[in-house]
């Protein structure tokens, strides 16, 4: 009978992605960041904001909209508050929304690199020989879910293949397939190590 130790790991990308826009003041496509900082305008009853993006070269902006012909009856009064005050945690949660900034531009780029934030769940089994990881994202990741796997547990991504083959890893909710799509939250990972010889070398690597 397997020991299980039960591990959260909370994934913070580190680099906001970054649109690539044709610039009309440099003359080509160049990359734009976010500045932070959100524009409002809150005529009558009607509220738009954006937040803005800058030329990493002139400076040139370009405006991403959050929030578009909004009756001002429904929006938050929280949210208003925080878009009218550049509230930090929103700019950054809509920075690093790559999805709906690929709505809006075509191309994005995005940074795979993440820290990841290791947490012992429950009790500590005597004699661990499996572990189930349990994903927490901060905000979306590009970083796919076996590189992950790989480079925090410090093996290779055929090993990780042939552990999958020999139903020694599990991935919940969606099967093997999540392997090669970018991490997600309420991800589970369950993996039977009992019969390998480094496995306290993975456990600990592993955050247990
Ligand atoms: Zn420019």
């Amino acid at each position: 009978m397997s020991s299980i130790l039960r591990i959260r790991w909370t994934i913070a990308p580190k680099t906001a992605p970054r649109p690539h826009i044709n610039c009309n003041r440099c003359g080509g496509v160049k990359a734009y960041h976010s500045s932070g900082k959100f524009r409002v305008n809150a005529n009558g009853k009607r509220i738009d904001a954006w937040l803005i993006y800058r030329c990493v070269d002139c400076d040139n902006s370009w405006n991403f909209g959050i929030v578009e012909r909004c009756n001002r009856r429904d929006i938050k009064p929280a949210l208003l508050q925080a878009l009218e005050s550049n509230d930090p945690a929103l700019a950054r949660r809509h920075a690093f929304d790559a999805v709906a900034l690929r709505s809006r531009i075509g191309r994005v780029e995005e940074f795979p690199k993440a820290a990841v934030h290791k947490e012992v769940l429950g009790d500590r089994p005597e004699n661990t020989t499996g572990l189930e990881l349990k994903l927490g994202l901060k905000m979306p990741t590009a970083l796919r879910l076996d590189r992950l796997l790989a480079s925090e547990l410090g093996i290779s991504r055929s090993r990780l293949q042939a552990w999958d083959e020999k139903r020694l890893l599990v991935v919940g909710p969606d099967g093997a397939k999540s392997l090669r799509k970018p991490a997600r939250a309420e991800t589970t990972i369950r993996i039977d190590l009992f019969g390998e010889p480094d496995r306290d070398g993975i456990i600990a690597a592993a955050g247990g």
